[in-house]
């Protein structure tokens, strides 16, 4: 049975209180498609007003440190998130991984923090462009899999894996629908080998330039589970009609 359908907007650094209102028009927007699941994953200096703003609707952010609390300046502990009214965060986000150099290791640790606090989870892989150029896509999503993916975590936090292709994010170019669907199937695999039959629960969505217009497409993909959207998820205007694509599926 094919799984509920997520679409999440990743705003990065955009959002000032001037936007809470696009913010109340998508999430009204979104609850005409009750069969997807919608979040926005926002500034985290932006989490609380928005939490406020659109009572009931999923809101995350976009990165967690590691620790429960301590001396780390200027970070963001999974339960300050959750505090702020947040449900889920992204983790190793490929523009954090590059700009922050964020390891596998460091992003494990990131995704334990989240989960064992209760914030559900996206979790960010994807190759480069030399990787898929070179043939080594698929080999290179799995390594980075087995390295950031934690083991045996505790809680009811749930689990998604975005696969977001790092050339493809904010190009305007996405991979081959067969090369999105050997992709999904070969994490769904990595994922039931490695989680059982819970393996198969878990959503896999694709992110990096989805848009209105590729948006059906992609979402009837198999092992498709939704999508992480990025550029596109600003204005509702962009956002509805990727939702509804996928309600459409
Ligand atoms: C992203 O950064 O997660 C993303 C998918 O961006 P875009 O949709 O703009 O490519």
């Amino acid at each position: 049975m094919p799984l509920k359908k997520l679409v999440a907007g990743n705003w990065k650094m955009h959002g000032l209180s001037s936007d809470l209102e696009e913010i109340r028009v998508i999430a009204a927007a979104s609850r005409d498609y009750p069969e997807v699941d919608v979040a926005l994953c926002l500034p985290a200096i932006l989490i609380e007003r928005a939490a406020r703003a659109v009572p009931g609707f999923a809101i995350g952010g976009q990165d967690v440190h590691h620790a429960e609390k301590g001396a780390h300046t200027g970070c963001t502990a999974a339960a300050m998130l959750l505090d702020a009214g947040a449900n889920l965060t992204i983790v190793g986000h490929s523009e954090r991984r590059d700009a922050q150099r964020e390891s596998d290791a460091e992003v494990q640790a990131k995704a334990r923090a989240a989960l064992e606090c209760g914030l559900n989870l996206i979790l960010c892989v994807g190759e480069s462009l030399e990787a898929r150029e070179g043939g080594a896509a698929v080999q290179a999503v799995m390594a980075q899999l087995e390295g950031s993916l934690p083991q045996n975590v505790e809680g009811e936090a749930e689990l998604a894996i975005a696969y977001e292709p790092i050339w493809a994010i904010g190009t305007g170019k996405i991979p081959t629908s067969v090369e999105i669907r050997e992709m999904h199937t070969a994490i769904r695999h990595a994922l039931e080998e490695r989680h059982g039959v819970d393996g198969g629960s878990v959503r896999i969505l694709y992110g990096g330039s989805v848009k209105a217009s590729n948006a059906g497409e992609i979402f009837s993909i198999a092992d498709v589970d939704g999508a992480l959207v990025g550029g596109a998820s600003l204005k509702a205007a962009d956002f509805i009609p990727i939702v509804a694509a996928a309600a459409a599926v």
